[in-house]
């Protein structure tokens, strides 16, 4: 680009030609003062207070939206700009209620600032006018909108619009009446807002304020922390500003990499539970039903005593552990190595069991690597996004937005095929809602139709993958009307679909648990991977097989083998190189046995093999299949050790219970979806006695007899660059700043976006044909009804964070049962009214949401409810190959409760 060289204030200085004066002069650390301008937002220059004197005798130009031109001189602070600042500040401050007293913007404000420094008194202003007190909008339990504060910069409708592409906040009026309104002017809650918070992070006034914040501290009281947030694997960066040892509130980093600034309601209001009454604050040991506090050295002595004899008593296959998508990188690869070093077997496994298991095999087969191939940015640029299985917005809700970002801004076209109406359908070009569990049927008549028009492409086809022949052999057999008829799909939008997909250039593939958590799981991945590879999809920008992993570090946790069957770095337990390897480092002679995966620990227990589980962090009375049963089995553990920070529904089962400390009060890593490396960083101190879970685990593997000594995280981080290759090139010090995305072989390397560029990790990408099977449970005259589990915006997994966070529990403080509304006439359901739903395993009872978004004949239960646990209901029916239950499809009747 062009090299434009200019003066500012008498200072030679160069810009490229599309910058703008005000962009040329922060890079040159040159002060221009802004209003509505903001590094993330388009500019307008509606404000008029960063005008400059550019030499044109008629009038000031605004620096935010006048380009640099050569030879140009600019004044940025003779005494016409100044005079014309001054004027715009008064006029602003004139209809501002300066009550900076009990404002939590106070010292951050950029009104005041400017005030400030032009030395402006609001009250000597000659015109203010006798401002009219308009009510505040305190609807959003997160936001409160104070209009008195507002100075119409409407940096929070551009912000709304073109950062979220929400839309809800607009401008209205004109002139000194101009002022901002909800789009069907209601108050924020009602006109559909979802809490983002996005206007509350650019408002530079106190008029847009986060509620959980007000009066609890002023900006120069609050300790600053960088971290990442703890809830979903998009990872975005965020900030945690603490007083007094509580975090006061959280805004999301302006340069996360994975979030440019922006979070979701959980992310940004969701994080009092960290210093919640509940958590638990010294060990517990149960006598006689009751837990009594007691020191750390009584409970591990316990804990390594009971796991000594147990193992002597019974062999070391009568011991487990559940690791942890929550806890950290650090954190898993040490409790990994205690199982398999202290326990002697491979019995650990943990959450990604339930979610992404079949993922990690599938991909693994089909590609070489079970992680997502892209980088979700990256979606902005796809020409064609298809999405199975995926709430995205609800789940990932960043990553919705960059998908919003290609479609309304870039005009990319957007397949979605669920059979619930979620809100991205609102921006499909078309949606495919198929009956649930028919995926595998659904993607092969797309491929069928494809290769029939030609569509696939055969150059990527001949030289990067193999099996085609096989593939074409199983995918002719889905055609139109078979595939229509499976599906429920109407056959002008499978043509259409295929069209769509056949003719991009680049199509990107995401998918989440709506096509994992069924019997046919792993089928479903291979056949995503299928269609990636037939339309050429794989080893470029922006195209790629994408599944959003669900928990902060679910990724990690499987990078560094907390699974029964791979040690870290996915090399496997019954690769004899491998085993010598870990042994080498470890100085300990390995089980090859492959270990148990969560779901057969509970037939294990049945069976009486398995006596004792050590669970870190995870909640298996909340999340497994068929509760009833797995209670009931869980009941006849010998010995349960549970490390957590609540008392959760498995901790109330415990004999012990380790208090674990959270994200906030501990140092580490997490790897997010795209397999992005980043720093987790303490800001709090642990609460009570807690303590992070990776010193609690070295303490019990010492005492256990096999020496653990760690000061800091960053010294097993050391160790596992050694023996994971994805990680070599990875040091504390190289994550300062965006972190890293694996593979990162060296120290010189710089992260890797996408993978397969030259070729598959495997050498050449494998088709895996597949034919459909139904799901393992139907509907009879008995259970007329499907149900569908999942999760919702306001809360996350079992609820033991979200459940006990103000503004979350204020929002949706409830379990409500989505049905659709023909269903619901015709039982005499209302809206609100409380139902019963029953499956052959168990009930539960809650209130109605009727609407259009779950199909007829079937509902939609979310399963953060301990109350009315959804898992009470779903099957345990398990894919064969990754034992992932079927938790998206089990029949169910439903009764209307008088
Ligand atoms: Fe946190 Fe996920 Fe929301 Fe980002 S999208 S703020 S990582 S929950």
């Amino acid at each position: 680009m062009e090299t434009i060289t200019l003066t500012i204030d008498g200072l030679t200085v160069k810009g490229k030609k599309d910058q703008t004066i005000l962009e040329v002069a922060r890079e040159n650390d040159i002060y221009i003062p802004s209003l509505c301008s903001h590094p993330r937002l388009k500019t307008t220059g509606s404000c008029r207070i960063c005008v400059v004197d550019t030499g044109n005798a008629e009038k000031l130009e605004t620096s935010c939206t006048t380009y640099i031109r050569e030879g140009m001189k600019v004044q940025t602070q003779n005494q016409r700009v100044i005079e014309s600042r001054r004027t715009v500040t008064e006029l602003l401050l004139s209809q501002h209620n300066s009550n900076c007293m009990i404002c939590d913007k106070n010292g951050s404000c950029e009104l005041q600032d400017l005030a400030y420094e032009m030395g402006i008194d609001p009250d000597a202003i000659p015109y203010r006018t006798d401002i009219e007190k308009v009510t505040m909008d305190d609807s959003n339990p997160a936001i409160v909108f104070d209009p008195n504060r507002c100075i119409v910069c409407s940096r929070c409708v551009s912000a709304c619009s073109d950062l979220m592409h929400f839309n809800i906040l607009k401008l209205s009026n004109n002139g000194v009446e101009t002022k901002i309104i909800t789009h069907n002017d209601t108050r924020l809650l009602e006109a559909g807002c979802v809490s983002c918070g996005e206007c509350v992070q650019v408002c530079p006034t106190g008029a847009l304020f986060d509620r959980m914040a007000r009066f609890k501290g002023r900006r120069w009281e609050l300790e600053k922390v960088e971290t990442i947030c703890p809830y979903c694997g998009v990872g975005c960066s965020i900030e945690l500003y603490i007083k007094n040892g509580k975090i006061i509130k959280v805004l999301g980093k302006e340069d996360g990499i994975e979030n440019d600034g922006s979070l979701c309601v959980k992310g940004r209001f969701g994080y009092d539970w960290v210093t919640h009454r509940d958590r638990i604050r010294r060990p517990l040991i149960k006598r006689d039903g009751t837990f009594y506090e007691v020191t750390w050295d009584e409970a591990l002595n316990y804990v390594t005593s009971r796991f000594k004899e147990i193992k002597e008593e019974h062999g070391s296959d009568a011991l487990a552990g559940l690791a942890s998508g929550k806890c950290t990188n650090e954190e898993n690869y040490l409790f990994q190595k205690f199982v398999r070093v202290c326990f002697g077997n491979n019995n650990v496994d943990h959450c990604a069991r339930l979610c992404h298991s079949p993922t990690t095999i599938a991909l693994l087969n089909a590609f070489g690597s079970g992680a997502m191939t892209n980088s979700s940015r990256e979606f902005v640029n796809s020409d064609a996004i298809f999405i199975i299985g995926s709430n995205t917005s609800e789940n990932h809700p960043v990553i919705a937005k960059f998908i919003r970002e290609a479609v309304i801004v870039n005009g990319a076209k957007l397949i979605v095929a669920d059979p619930r109406r979620i809100n991205l359908v609102d921006n499909a070009t078309i949606w495919l809602r198929q009956n649930g569990g028919s995926d595998v049927a659904l993607l092969n008549g797309l491929m069928n139709l494809i290769v029939k028009n030609g569509l696939q492409d055969q150059a990527f086809i001949d030289e990067r993958c193999e099996n085609y022949n096989e593939l074409k052999k199983t995918i002719t057999k889905y055609d139109l009307k078979t595939v229509s008829e499976i599906t429920g799909i109407p056959r002008y939008k499978l043509r259409e679909a295929a069209k769509i997909l056949g003719k991009a250039k680049r199509a990107a593939f995401i998918y989440g648990m709506g096509i994992t958590q069924h019997v046919t799981g792993t089928h479903n991945v291979y056949s995503v991977a299928n269609l990636a590879m037939l339309t050429g999809n794989v080893g470029r920008e922006s195209t790629g097989v994408n599944p959003l992993r669900g928990q902060n570090n679910v990724q990690g946790a499987c990078d560094l083998g907390a699974l029964p069957n791979v040690y870290p770095g996915y090399a496997r337990v019954d690769d004899p190189e491998a085993k010598v390897r870990f042994e080498k480092t470890w100085g300990v002679q390995l089980n090859p046995k492959r270990g148990m995966t969560s779901t057969r620990m509970v037939d294990a227990i049945e069976e009486g093999r398995l006596k004792a589980i050590y669970v870190m962090g995870e909640n298996p009375m909340m999340s497994h299949p068929d509760l009833n049963h797995v209670r009931e089995i869980y009941s006849k553990l010998e010995f349960l050790v549970v490390q957590d920070l609540f008392m959760s529904q498995t901790a109330e089962m415990a004999d012990v219970i380790l208090p674990a400390v959270s994200f906030a009060e501990k140092d580490g890593t997490y790897t997010n979806t795209t397999r992005r490396i980043q720093r987790v960083r303490a800001g709090l101190k642990p609460i009570g006695e807690s303590k992070p879970d990776w010193k609690i685990i070295s303490e019990l593997s010492t005492r256990m007899g096999y020496s653990m000594d760690y000061n800091h995280p960053s010294e097993i981080m050391e160790e596992i660059t050694g023996l994971v290759p994805t990680y070599k090139g990875v040091s504390y010090d190289r994550l300062e700043g965006d972190g890293l995305q694996w593979p990162c072989p060296d120290k010189d390397h710089p992260g890797t976006p996408f993978l397969h560029k030259d070729g598959f990790t495997r050498g050449k990408g494998k088709f895996h044909p597949v034919d459909f099977i139904p799901p393992n449970e139907q509907t009879n005259t008995e259970y007329p009804f499907i149900l569908n589990t999942g999760r919702i915006l306001e809360h996350f997994h079992s609820g033991t964070m979200t459940r006990r966070t103000k503004v979350l529990n204020s929002l949706v403080p409830e379990c409500l049962i989505e049905m659709n509304s023909v269903d619901a006439n015709k039982l005499g359901i209302f809206e609100w009214d409380e139902i019963k739903v029953e499956s052959r395993r168990g009930m539960i009872q809650a209130r109605v949401n009727v609407s259009e978004r779950s199909p007829q004949g079937s509902i939609f239960v979310p399963f953060h409810f301990a109350e009315a646990a959804a898992n009470l209901l779903t099957n345990s029916a398990l894919d064969p190959e990754s034992k992932i239950p079927e938790f998206k499809v089990c029949a169910v009747r439903v009764e209307k409760i008088h």
